[in-house]
This record gives structure tokens, sequence and C-alpha cells, in this order.
């Protein structure tokens, strides 16, 4: 238990100070792609129906209109990156809730295709989105995985989050989940642990429902983040956020899942040839389009736009979403590099010394003596493994990198007003109680 709170602490720092980024005011544009290389996309459609009180995403209300001119805006800067030489292999649609309209969301499926070589799209959703014909369109779309956001199954937990009244009951879940069952490739469940009253019963429960009722193709269980921004909602309608309980509850899982659901990262189960979860555990680089979206380009990190209005009119005027950047040195690279690659189980160290000019044990190798004498890796000769301790120990280094990261989106939002045109203030001002802007107070 101290170690982990030492851990939690030390990695804090260590994520805090990672995660500033420097003002960029003249970036337009990412930089020209590499030739004849693919790339990961990754797109953002930052409108909810609901707000979650525990999600600190870059997430507005949606309304129709704007979300019409925001998709439009998206497909442009897709032809932008087009143009800059960008071809993409695979797309992970996150959000928000991509799926929230879905005759615009077919429409950016449709030019991605025409423009890209795409092998794999995924595209997260919520429970209300999973019906027959909703369904036969994205997979017709040719979408392999849907991700759906379910976080708990036990209704008290799902009323608590405010998702009770908009998704229905955990019964009602189950049976959309049945439905949904084997119309894509991979049908993930996202799903949270730790969650302040839920008792380990509710969680094996889940587990059991979601593995032997229904038999979905994978499931990721997060652990509950609370981002600075989230805590004062959570603890309003959800209960105080602790760590305490957290390691039992993970081990929980991990006893608890059935042997034909393998581990495939530290926190995500898939059965059968399931596309993994979490695209930045093997992918080096990857571009991020749309507002608030994130890209990681060699060693420099960009941000957009966290204003939609400020992101559409960057991208009708013929540049990209991009407004911040950090350019990281080469030990937080290669960090980065470690983090991630363990966080999918396992380091192969030849491909890790080609990709780092045979510098990379050498510069790391406090980082692999540390977490070795852990006894959270193991070394395989030609590889590094997580171990089962280690898989805990990833767990809460990605909570705390993820809470380092939605610390930033907190930064991005306050950055909004600096952004704006002169012109735009008092509009803006007038609508800070509508849904135009990112709630950072609700989550
Ligand atoms: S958790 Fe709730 S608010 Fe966050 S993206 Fe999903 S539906 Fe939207």
């Amino acid at each position: 238990m101290f170690t982990e709170r030492l851990l939690t602490l030390l990695l804090r720092r260590e994520s805090a100070r990672r995660a500033r980024l420097e003002n960029l005011e003249q970036l337009i544009s990412v930089p020209q792609a590499a030739p004849a290389r693919t790339y990961m996309l990754y797109l953002h459609v930052p409108f909810c129906q609901v707000l979650c009180p525990f999600c600190s995403f870059h997430r507005v209300e949606y309304r129709q209109s704007k979300a019409r001119r925001y998709f439009e805006a998206l497909r442009q800067e897709i032809r932008l990156a087009n143009e800059a030489g960008y071809r993409f292999d695979e797309v992970y649609i996150g959000g928000g809730t991509p799926t929230v309209n879905t005759e615009e969301l077919l429409q950016t499926l449709d030019l991605l295709r025409r423009l890209n070589p795409l092998r794999t799209v995924s595209v997260e959703s919520n429970p209300d989105d999973l019906q027959g014909e909703k369904l036969a369109a994205l997979r017709d779309a040719g979408v392999d995985r849907l991700s759906v956001g379910v976080q708990s199954l036990e209704d008290r937990l799902l009323t608590e989050m405010e998702r009770y009244q908009k998704y229905g009951s955990g019964a009602q879940i189950l049976q959309r989940l049945q439905e949904a069952k084997g119309v894509f490739r991979t049908l993930n469940v996202d799903m949270i642990f730790n969650l302040p009253h839920q008792t380990l019963d509710s969680l094996m429960s889940d587990v059991d429902r979601l593995t032997r009722d229904v038999g979905v193709d994978q499931i990721s269980f997060y652990p509950l983040m609370g981002a600075t921004s989230t805590r004062f909602a959570m603890r309003k309608t959800m209960g105080r956020v602790t760590y305490a309980r957290e390691r039992r509850f993970y081990e929980a899982i991990l006893d608890r899942m059935p042997t034909d659901y393998r581990p495939s990262s530290a926190w995500c189960f898939s059965r059968g040839d399931g596309v993994i979860d979490e695209y930045v555990a093997d992918r080096d680089d990857y571009v991020g389009l749309g507002s608030g979206a994130m890209s990681y380009l060699d060693g420099t990190l960009y941000a957009a736009s966290f204003s939609i209005n400020r992101y559409i009119r960057l991208v009708k005027s013929g540049h990209s979403g991009i407004t911040r950047q950090h350019r990281f040195g080469l030990r937080d690279q290669m960090r980065y590099y470690f983090l991630m690659r363990l966080f999918g189980l396992e380091l192969d160290k030849d491909v890790a010394e080609a990709h780092w000019d045979g510098r990379f044990h050498r510069v790391l190798w406090k980082d692999f003596a540390f977490f070795r004498a852990l006894g959270a890796i193991q070394d395989t000769g030609r590889s590094w493994r997580l171990t089962r301790k280690g898989m805990y120990v990833w767990v809460l280094m990605m909570r705390e990198f993820f809470i380092a990261v939605s610390n930033f989106r907190d930064l991005m939002r306050l950055g909004i007003r600096s952004e704006l045109d002169p012109e735009d203030l008092p509009a803006v001002m007038a609508r800070m109680d509508g849904g135009d802007q990112p709630r950072a107070r609700r989550g």
C-alpha cells in the first residue's frame, strides 16, 4: 500500500511536469507527413446527450445545428490532412458520443474510406445507440469495432452517474448488448471499477453478466479517475473518490475473468482476435483531428482548440485546429514509449533498440532496474513482460497519466477565452451557462 501511495505521488508530480504545453500563437498546420508511411487517426466528436459527472473529456451538450457545422469542419480537416500527405490505415472515433448523429458520422466515414487505405475502424457509442438500423448502418459503413460506454450494470450506480434516465437500467443495457453482439468483428464494453458506492459483489456480477450472459468480445475495465475538475461534481452525486480499494477490485477482476478472456492491455480483456482497445499502446505516432484532439508526432504533442467555434473557423479558413504544442525531450519520449508498450503487456527489446538507435536500455536503465526490483516486469530474454503485480502497477501509472491529461484538458478549457476573436467574446460570455462551452465544472 505504501509503495502504491509513493508511486502515485511521484507519478502525479512527473505527469504534471510533462503535461505543460507551450502557448503556440502561430502554429496553423500539422507537419508534413513522412513519405510512404501510414498513420493512426483519432477523430474527436465532442457532443453528448448527457454530461456524466465523472467525465473529464472534451464534451458539450448535443445540438443538432452545431453538430452539423462541426462535422462539416471535421471533414474539411480530413481533406486538409490528406493534402498534407497523411494516409491513415486505422481510425478511432471517440468523444463525446460519435454516434450522436449517425447521418453525419456515416458521411465522415465515407470520406475517410475514399481517401485512405483503412484497415480498422473503431467507434465509441452509448447504449441508446444500439438499435437495429443504426447498428446495421455502422456495420455497412465498415465499422469493425464498436465500443459501448456502459460503466456499470447496477441501477443505483447508473443513477448516481446520471446515466440511468438516458441509457436505461442494467437489464435494459444488457438486452441491447445482446442485440449488438455478432454485428461487428469486436463489440467492446467500457466499464469502471472502484466507483465510490460499488461493492465487490456488484463488480463481480458485472464481470459475470458481460462474459457469461452476453459474451461480449472485449471488456475494458478502467479505474475511476478523479481529475481535479470532476472531483467536486463526483462527490456531490457519486460519493468521495478513494483509491484504497482500487487494487483489491482490480485483483478481483483478474481472478474472476474467465480464462478465454486474455488481457490485451493492463485493463482490457479480449476473447478471439479482437482489436486492441488502447490505440496508443501499439502505435508510435498518431494524428488527432477535431476540436480538443491531440496528436503525437515524432516526439511532439499537438493539441487542437477546445473552442468549437474557433476550431470551425480555423478549419474553414484552411488551417488545422491546432493551437498548442509541446516538444518532449529524448528521455521523456523514451519513457512514454516504455509506459505505452508495457501497458500493452510486452516490450520487445530488439524493436525498442532499433527504434531508438541502440540507446533505449542505456538511457532508461534506472527505470528498468526500478520496476524489475519492484517485481513489476520480468526479463524473458527477447522482451520485458509485465508480471501480475506489474499489471496493477501499470493501471496505477496509466491512471495518473490520464489524470494529468485531464488536468491538461482543463488548462485548454481555461484557454478558450484567450483564443477567441474579440468580436466573439460577448456572445460567449452570454452562453457561459448554455451548452456551447465545455463544462469543466460538471466534468
Ligand atoms: S462518459 Fe458521459 S459525458 Fe463522457 S463522453 Fe461518455 S456519455 Fe459523454
